[in-house]
């Protein structure tokens, strides 16, 4: 029996044709910018996007954080979601290893942060205070699409203020199929975005950081420096590029299985469905049954996180079909109805 693991999207595995495409890859040393796979891939995600420049990288933590060295200095500060990636699930990285002190700011439930209270954290010009830069946005945040409205909103904003303005968008293609407009259309706005391919799209490893060639040539010294210069690294952007050519559309099938998810979970008594979101289901259930829920379920060959309580996330990825979905409905139902 398959398992149907629904922790996240990051524990798909490469496809038969992915891993066709990657032993097929040219390729040369990256630190020395020979590698025509991921000069090409990066070259190809940056106009996608509409940028000058991108770098392909290891990780998204990795990503997000060579835009933030690469817009802040030392005693600088980045606006940022008090329940955002960057500042929350990266290890503090900004401010362990770039000096970046960050300023969370409380979400709006749909992911946006506040332009009134983003106004109010900007620091005076003053030795008192850090130096106010950039701010940072998330976009999938928790599966959710931020509006355009908002972007544009945020974008004249930080014009306004003089700050730079970063998209972590781990999700991008996610918010862009599930808006119906290329993943330019929301990038746009941004001075720098970074787009995740280990995720939804199903390569193994890598992340793409887009910019002015300014930016990315900063956030190439810097990868260095972290230790994220690699090599042959065009086996990996072949898997990514695989991605980008033959898995962004298909994302919609995911949006659709955690849609079905959610309406099947949604009937069960004693599952409370708090929403979905792209490919994201956040149910309740009760506290003291979560052990016991998690070993039938996995009996059951259903992988769920019960790291982050009190709230279930469901992930729906590549790996995840429709009888997928149908088995884990049924696990859920056979334990709250037994
Ligand atoms: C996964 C994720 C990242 C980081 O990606 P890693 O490759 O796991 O380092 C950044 N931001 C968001 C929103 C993510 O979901």
């Amino acid at each position: 029996m398959d398992t149907i693991d629904l922790r996240s999207d990051t524990v798909t595995r490469p496809t038969p044709a992915m891993r066709a495409a990657m032993l097929d890859a040219e390729v040369g040393d990256d630190v020395y910018g020979e590698d025509p796979t991921v000069n090409a891939f990066q070259q190809r995600v940056a106009e996608e996007l509409g940028f000058e420049a991108g770098l392909f990288v290891p990780t998204g933590t990795q990503s997000n954080l060579l835009a933030l060295m690469s817009h802040c200095e030392r005693g600088d500060e980045y606006l940022v979601g008090a329940d955002a990636h960057t500042y929350k699930f990266e290890g503090g990285g900004a401010a362990v290893l770039g000096s970046i002190q960050p300023q969370p700011i409380p979400h709006d439930v749909d992911g946006s942060l506040p332009l009134d209270k983003l106004a109010a954290a900007i620091k005076p010009v003053d030795p008192h205070f850090a130096r106010t830069r950039l701010l940072a946005l998330e976009n999938t945040w928790h599966g959710r699409v931020l509006p355009a409205d908002y972007l544009r909103a945020a974008h004249d904003f930080a014009r306004e203020r003089g700050l730079g303005l970063h998209l972590d968008g781990a999700r991008l293609f996610n918010a862009a199929i599930a808006s119906g407009v290329k993943a330019g259309e929301i990038a746009r706005y941004f001075d720098s975005v970074s787009v995740c391919f280990s995720k939804g799209l199903g390569a193994p490893v890598g992340s793409v950081l887009v910019g002015s060639t300014a930016l990315i040539d900063k956030a190439r010294r810097w990868r260095k420096v972290a230790g994220g210069g690699w090599r042959q690294a065009g086996l990996l952007a072949a898997a990514a590029q695989y991605a980008l050519d033959h898995h962004v559309d298909r994302l919609a099938e995911d949006h659709a299985r955690a849609a079905a998810l959610a309406a099947g979970l949604g009937e069960i008594p004693g599952v409370k469905l708090l929403g979905q979101f792209t490919n994201m289901v956040f149910i309740d259930v009760p506290a003291d049954r979560l052990r016991e829920l998690d070993v039938h379920l996995r009996g059951a060959g259903v992988r769920i996180s019960i790291g982050y309580l009190p709230t279930l996330r469901l992930v729906t990825h590549l790996d995840v079909d429709d009888e997928g979905v149908a088995r884990t409905v049924a696990a859920f139902r056979s334990f709250f109805t037994r």
